[in-house]
């Protein structure tokens, strides 16, 4: 076998989005010689598509807010199910995170008196967004790589190389996480998109920071690197996947035209004062709050537009409820024949702001539905619908140390870590969740690689990886693209927004033929540039991926947060202790149950006794 370039460094970074290239930054603050790995162009990664925000209780928007309001509405999110100790750090640290950014060069919006601005999202019971326009992610990404550059910069002040501390490999695609005899972490292999020369990365530490999994649905509001890779390349490397049929569904994607349909409409519309309506012209979100929040949302239109500018003695609007409750309302209106003409509802904000205020605070939105649908927000309605979104399901990981359940050297970060958003996450939660965590990874994979740990990437273990990118040339005649619609058909309309039992195991069965047909998968031409290849090689991740979604929502016979099931449509408290752990074997994925870890006394006593007799078992209660 024909050998294979191979690096040494000390922490290896996979993906180069808010997660990971927070983590890199880190990891070489703290010494590490530190590279990064991404599949798109450097600056390419999905967090620059985030519009709405950053949540950090800085308090500038109220002052009555601090951490543990924000670990409370996280909770209260996530139905409970949250790793409780990483939505305290979590609510504890991001406004650090924000102000630190701020250091960095990141420009938000301000207050008038010159403070960074924050806006209001659903489920945050204040303002607390910090946001850039409708661009955040842009800023936050721009001014992480412009530390990076000067990270760069500062090395090849001391070294003369400005590659010597910290690099990236841009347009390279991970396949394998490899391990040494004793099963520890010893690198990454990797092939470049460009030219398809094979890489092997070797490094004690890797994090992956890979995001999300939105290309195994039909409609989503994923870009096309949402493969899942970094979910499949842990499972691979032994590591178990927690909670993977929490599936967040936007409420607000475009319907129309069917080209863009899944492309997202942010959250921000609904919080800068947008309202719903149905076919009727109903504001019909005042039909659907549920018990545990009746007490948290307005229950007049006129209460709930009062509350924008009085939210001391006023409730919100209940169209800023989480984001699960909002998507199965607008899913059972159009159910009930009060939908739009193109299948969503209507989401208006052209009769509540200023044309000037609209531009001005919306402008990506403005321009995407100007350009894509021919609508002008400033005058008339959009079209919204539900649209897969985010995974709140991912590694398993240490809360502290965002190290990977059981094998040694792992580190997750970002979207592909499990745990901190429980069932459903809030949004602007998820960019502080990449600081947050990204810091946390980069610090922690950095210590444990200087520490001398991590062993030697054996010779067959690249071999293995060698042969298994090849396998597609010598494919048995399946077409990766028409595999890759069936499993997105298959993941939209029988394990989508509202499941049932039958067609659960119904998809199960499809994915398992589809796994089948992938192993004749094959491609034709060479290794340069060859997206047909490519797709082939992400198939193995969305095929794991999508069994493990489907495998643990037929398993939760309850309905909490991204999960919803029409067949056990209540919230069963008896379920609130359990987590469901995806481990691969044979080929496939199997289940495993396993105890949350009780919340700690001092954060339950946050909360009213009555709010958690709705969430905790009985036997939590008792405890
Ligand atoms: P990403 O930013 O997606 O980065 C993943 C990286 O991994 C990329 O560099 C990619 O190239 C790389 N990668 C993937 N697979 C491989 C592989 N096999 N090998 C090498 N590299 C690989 N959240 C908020 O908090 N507020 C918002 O306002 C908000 N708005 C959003 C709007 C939209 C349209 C979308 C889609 C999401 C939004 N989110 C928002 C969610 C948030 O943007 C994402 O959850 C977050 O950016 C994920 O960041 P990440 O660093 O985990 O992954």
């Amino acid at each position: 076998m024909s050998s294979v370039e191979r690096q040494r460094w000390d922490v290896v970074v996979v993906g180069a989005g808010g997660a990971g290239l927070r983590a890199a930054i880190e990891a070489r603050r703290a010494g590490a010689r530190t590279a990064v790995v991404c599949k798109s162009l450097f600056g390419k990664a999905h967090t620059v598509m985030a519009e709405g925000g950053i949540a950090a209780s800085m308090a500038n928007a109220n002052e009555h807010d601090d951490w543990k309001v924000h670990f409370r509405d996280t909770m209260r999110g996530g139905k409970f199910l949250n790793q409780w100790r990483m939505a305290e750090l979590h609510a504890q640290e991001a406004p650090e995170r924000v102000w630190e950014l701020e250091t960095w060069g990141a420009l938000f919006d301000r207050t008038p008196d010159g403070r960074i601005a924050q806006r209001n999202f659903g489920g945050h019971e204040y303002p607390r967004l910090a946001h850039v326009g409708d661009r955040t992610g842009l800023e936050l990404l721009r001014t992480l790589q412009q530390k990076t550059v000067a990270l760069q910069q500062e090395d090849h002040r001391e070294t003369g190389d400005h590659e010597s501390r910290l690099k990236v490999f841009q347009e390279f695609t991970v396949t394998r996480v490899l391990k040494d005899a004793d099963g520890r972490v010893a690198g990454v292999f990797c092939y470049e998109r460009e030219s398809g020369r094979f890489l092997v990365l070797e490094a004690p530490s890797v994090v992956l920071a890979t995001g999300g999994i939105g290309k195994s649905f039909k409609v989503t509001s994923n870009s096309w690197e949402y493969t899942g890779d970094g979910h499949a390349l842990a499972l691979l490397a032994g590591a178990p996947l927690v909670n993977m049929e929490f599936v967040q569904f936007h409420p607000t994607g475009m319907v129309w035209p069917p080209s863009v349909k899944g492309i997202l409409v942010t959250e921000s519309v609904r919080g800068d004062g947008g309202v719903l309506r149905n076919s009727d012209g109903e504001r019909f979100m005042f039909d659907y709050v549920p018990d545990v929040f009746k007490e948290k949302y307005a229950e007049t239109e006129e209460e709930g537009d009062r509350w924008y500018e009085d939210p001391e003695n006023n409730r919100r609007p209940p169209e800023l409820l989480p984001r699960d409750e909002v998507a199965r309302a607008i899913n059972s209106e159009v159910k009930a024949g009060r939908g739009s003409p193109h299948g969503g509802v209507f989401l208006d904000v052209s009769t509540r702001l200023p044309a000037d205020a609209i531009r001005r605070r919306l402008p990506s939105m403005y321009h995407q539905f100007k350009e894509l649908a021919d609508v002008d927000i400033t005058a008339e309605a959009m079209e919204v619908g539900p649209t897969c979104h985010y995974v709140m399901g991912g590694v398993a990981v240490d809360s502290e140390t965002a190290a990977a359940v059981g094998v040694p050297g792992l580190f997750a970060c970002g979207e592909v870590a499990g745990g901190m958003h429980g069932s459903n996450r809030l949004g602007g939660n998820s960019l502080s969740d990449l600081l947050v965590f990204g810091r946390r990874a980069g610090l922690y994979a950095a210590q444990y690689a200087v520490s001398g740990a991590g062993g030697v990437v054996e010779a067959d273990e690249v071999d293995a990886a060698r042969a298994e990118a090849l396998a597609p040339f010598d494919g048995g005649g399946e077409n990766p693209y028409t595999l890759h619609q069936e499993l997105q058909q298959t993941m939209n309309d029988l394990v989508g927004i509202i499941r049932r039992e039958g067609e659960m195991a119904e998809a199960l069965e499809r994915i398992g033929a589809l796994r089948e047909r992938a192993g004749r998968v094959a491609v034709e031409g060479h290794r340069q540039f060859n997206p047909g290849w490519h797709l082939a090689l992400d198939l193995r991740n969305m095929l794991l991926v999508s069994e493990c979604v489907a495998r643990a929502a037929l398993e939760r016979t309850e309905s909490r947060g991204g999960h919803t099931r029409e067949d056990r449509p209540a919230m069963e408290r008896s379920w609130r202790p359990v987590n469901l752990l995806c481990r691969a074997a044979d080929g496939g994925v199997v289940l495993e149950r396993v105890r949350t870890e009780p919340v700690r006394p001092d954060l339950l006593a946050l909360f009213e006794k009555e709010e958690l007799a709705k969430y905790l078992a009985e036997e939590e209660l008792e405890a």
